[in-house]
C-alpha cells in the first residue's frame, strides 16, 4: 500500500460571496468511516458553477453558506482511507460523482440515488445526518488540492484515461442517463438538441448504443464540434425550422427519440413536436425558470412519453469505459486548462465562450 505525505493545510478556492471568489488555506479535512481522501488532479468547469456563483440557486439554497468551496467533476488520486473502507486503497486512481445517496431511503434503495429522499439532511445545524451528500452543491467540494469522499461516489479510472478526460465522468453520466431513460433504438433516429458539452455527449453516446442516424441541433461552432464528433446531420436553428425538417428526414414520421439538451425555453415544445407518434423525449437540460409549456394535446394525441433525467445516477462504469474506447472522446471536449489560482478567468473563458471553449479543466 502506497503511502502518502499529507500535508496540514492546502490551497482551495472559495466563494465567499455572490460573484466573490478568494484562494484560501485551510486545513486539509479528515477521512470519516466509509471515506477517502482524494488529492484532487482535474476539476471541469460545469455550467452550473457559474450560475452559483452569481447567485442563480438560491432557490436551491446552493451555495448553502459562505465560504463555500464548488467544485464537481472531478478526478484524482486516493491518498488515505478511513475505518472500514475495504475496496479503495493510497494510490488508486478515481473519478468523482457529484451526489452520494443516503443508502437507506426508498429511492437509494431502488438505485435512484440522485433522486434521495433525504436530499440535504446531512446532518449540518444540527440536523440528523443520513449520510446524504451533493458534492460541490451543497457539501465541500473539488476546487482545492483536497477533498473527501463516501466511496459510494467513486469509481476505479481506466488505465488508458487521464485524469483531465476522466473528469468528463459526471458530464458524459449526465448524458447518459438521459440516453438510458429515453432508450436509444438501435437502427432509428435519435435526435439531440443542444451542442454543448453534455449534448455532445448524447450524441456520441447514442451512436454507441446503435443510433441509425443521430440529428445535432444547434448554432455556431458548437455545431460544427457536433459534426467533427461524428453527428450525421447538424440543423442550424437559425438558418432551418428544426422541426420542419427533422419531420422531412423522417418521411414525416418523426425522430424515435429527442434529448433535450439545450435549455431553451422553447426546446420541451418543439422536442415533443419533431418526436414520432409513442416517442419519447428526455429532458436532460435545467430551465431559467419552471414555466416551460409543453403541447399537451399532441403529448396525448402521439402518446408521447416524457422523461426527466437528473444527473448521472449508475452510470459511471460504462461512461468511463465509453471514454476508454473512444466511443466517447473525451478529450476532444477540453478546450482549455487552467491552475486553481486562475480559476476565475477560466470561469471566464468558460463562461463567456472565449476562443471556442467547450470544457474547462482546473489543475488543483
Ligand atoms: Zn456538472
Ligand atoms: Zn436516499
Amino acid at each position: 500500500m502506497d503511502t502518502y505525505n499529507i500535508p496540514e493545510t492546502m490551497k482551495a478556492m472559495t466563494l465567499v460571496a455572490y460573484d466573490k471568489l478568494e484562494l484560501a488555506q485551510i486545513p486539509v479535512p479528515k477521512p470519516g468511516p466509509g471515506e477517502v481522501l482524494c488529492r484532487i488532479k482535474s476539476v471541469a468547469i460545469c455550467g452550473s458553477d457559474p450560475k452559483m456563483i452569481h447567485g442563480g440557486y438560491k432557490f436551491a439554497n446552493w451555495p448553502p453558506y459562505f465560504p463555500f468551496i464548488m467544485g464537481h467533476e472531478w478526478a484524482g488520486q486516493i491518498v488515505a482511507v478511513g475505518e472500514g473502507v475495504k475496496d479503495f486503497v493510497p494510490g488508486d486512481r478515481v473519478a468523482g460523482e457529484a451526489h452520494a445517496g443516503c443508502g437507506t431511503c426508498d429511492n437509494c434503495k431502488h438505485g435512484h440515488y440522485t433522486v434521495c429522499l433525504n436530499y440535504g439532511k446531512d446532518g449540518r445545524d444540527g440536523a440528523l445526518d443520513t449520510g446524504h451528500r451533493h458534492y460541490g452543491f451543497y457539501w465541500q467540494g473539488a476546487n482545492a488540492e483536497y477533498n473527501v469522499y463516501k466511496v459510494s461516489a467513486l469509481h476505479w479510472i481506466p488505465d488508458n484515461v487521464d485524469y483531465d478526460v476522466a473528469a468528463m465522468n459526471d458530464c458524459a453520466g449526465v448524458a447518459f442517463h438521459g440516453v438510458q431513460l429515453a432508450g436509444v433504438s438501435p437502427g432509428g433516429t435519435s435526435v439531440v438538441m443542444g451542442p454543448g458539452a453534455i449534448g455532445l455527449c448524447a450524441m456520441m453516446e447514442c451512436k454507441a448504443l446503435g443510433s441509425g442516424r443521430v440529428i445535432m441541433i444547434g448554432r455556431g461552432s458548437k455545431l460544427e464540434k457536433a459534426r467533427e464528433l461524428g453527428a450525421d446531420v447538424c440543423i442550424d436553428f437559425e438558418k432551418e425550422d428544426p422541426v420542419q425538417r427533422v419531420l422531412e428526414l423522417t418521411n414525416g414520421v418523426g425522430a424515435d427519440e429527442v434529448m433535450e439538451c439545450s435549455g431553451a425555453m422553447d426546446s420541451p415544445m418543439k422536442a415533443c413536436q419533431m418526436v414520432r407518434k409513442t416517442g419519447t423525449v428526455a429532458i436532460i437540460a435545467t430551465y431559467h425558470n419552471n414555466e416551460v409549456l409543453i403541447p399537451a394535446n399532441t403529448v396525448n394525441f402521439n402518446e408521447i412519453r416524457i422523461v426527466g433525467s437528473k444527473a448521472n445516477p449508475n452510470v459511471s462504469e460504462q461512461v468511463l469505459h465509453f471514454l476508454s474506447t473512444g466511443a466517447i472522446q473525451g478529450e476532444k471536449l477540453i478546450t482549455h486548462t487552467f491552475p486553481l489560482e486562475e480559476y476565475e478567468q477560466a470561469v471566464d473563458v468558460f463562461e463567456n465562450k472565449k476562443d471556442g471553449s467547450l470544457k474547462v479543466v482546473i489543475h488543483p
